[in-house]
């Protein structure tokens, strides 16, 4: 089942959603949306598990 991420889950203003088929997929795509508007700097093993806990099953 594809995954879906909502940005909005984590609290900001951000309305970027992002799906994929696969947890693993989806997140290198967070990781690079995070870079590109969060000014993130790679993510640490606690931001990933909060990552992972926001992803859902698309319906
Ligand atoms: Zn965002």
């Amino acid at each position: 089942m594809a995954k879906v991420f909502n940005c909005k889950d984590f609290g900001g203003e951000c309305n970027w959603k992002c799906r994929a088929e696969t947890v693993d997929e989806l997140m290198r795509k967070i990781v690079k949306h995070g870079t590109i508007k969060h000014n993130m700097r790679g993510m640490s093993e606690t931001m990933q598990k909060k990552v992972r806990a926001t992803i859902r099953d698309a319906t």
